[in-house]
């Protein structure tokens, strides 16, 4: 590190948790982050202001003016600019040292494919559940830690899924590809403004802590916090022997290696 980012990172280096060897990991660390919207914006600014190395951010959609009650990382000035477009170049003036790659596109499991594989630590902050189970599919396929969040009316929930180590759960193990949960829009059921940021810096700093090596991640657990009372618990997530994406990872150890 040089002198200026001795200053610019100097309040994590003073953390014994993290000082310069976990600042070094997290310069070096690669994030993508799947949505710009209400959980994205927080989870992108912290990621980029704490010097995360590399950001991919995609996006399909514009900058309306429905969004700036909450995706705090967009502008009036963006109005009508792709999402991750408007991300880079906030990002840009906090942290020109990050490399944030912006993608303006709404992403496939192909594509989430190419996405994921060269990553460390992958943020789900898109709001349908056909996004979601393509990128757990992927993260478990590929064994990439996926950061959780969801956040609509007061309700917000956190949970991280650290396939990379073995027995794990996976977001299908807690919510069923062909479950009963159904996508609940925003836009239809309102979100209060302040959640989105907190969910979406809980992702942040569980992705940092992930990359850093920091204390003890949501692995396996799910945060569960009510905005209206401020209450928050967490449950521990139980794998789904039956689950369909990630039960067929355990390998019998006299099994054939597949391939
Ligand atoms: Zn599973």
């Amino acid at each position: 590190m040089n002198d200026d980012q001795l200053l610019r990172y100097s309040r994590h280096i003073l953390l014994p948790q993290i000082g310069i060897e976990g600042q070094e990991k997290l310069l070096s660390a690669s994030a993508l982050v799947v949505g710009a919207g209400g959980l994205g914006s927080p989870a992108a600014l912290y990621l980029a202001s704490a010097g995360v190395g590399r950001l991919t951010i995609c996006d399909g959609d514009d900058v309306d003016l429905t969004n700036l009650q909450r995706q705090i990382v967009h502008r009036m000035h963006s109005l009508g600019q792709k999402k991750a477009e408007s991300a880079r170049a906030t990002l840009a003036e906090i942290n020109p040292e990050v490399i944030v790659t912006a993608l303006p596109e709404r992403v496939d499991e192909k594509r989430l494919e190419a996405l994921i594989a060269p990553v460390d630590v992958v943020l789900d902050a898109s709001d349908n559940f056909a996004t979601r189970h393509a990128i757990n599919r992927v993260c478990v396929r590929f064994g990439k830690p996926l950061v959780s969040g969801a956040a609509v009316r007061f309700d917000g929930q956190v949970a991280v899924f650290d396939m990379s180590a073995s027995g794990s759960p996976c977001y299908s193990c807690l919510f069923p590809e062909h479950g009963e949960a159904e996508d609940v829009p925003c836009a239809v059921m309102g979100v209060f403004a302040p959640l989105t940021g907190i969910v979406g810096a809980i992702q942040a700093a569980e992705a940092l802590k992930l990359v850093s090596g920091a204390g003890e991640t949501l692995a396996g657990r799910l945060l569960l916090l009510d905005g209206l009372t401020m209450q928050v618990r967490t449950i521990r997530i139980a794998k789904d022997p039956g689950c369909t994406v990630c039960s067929q990872r355990i390998v019998e150890p006299d099994a054939p290696a597949i391939r």
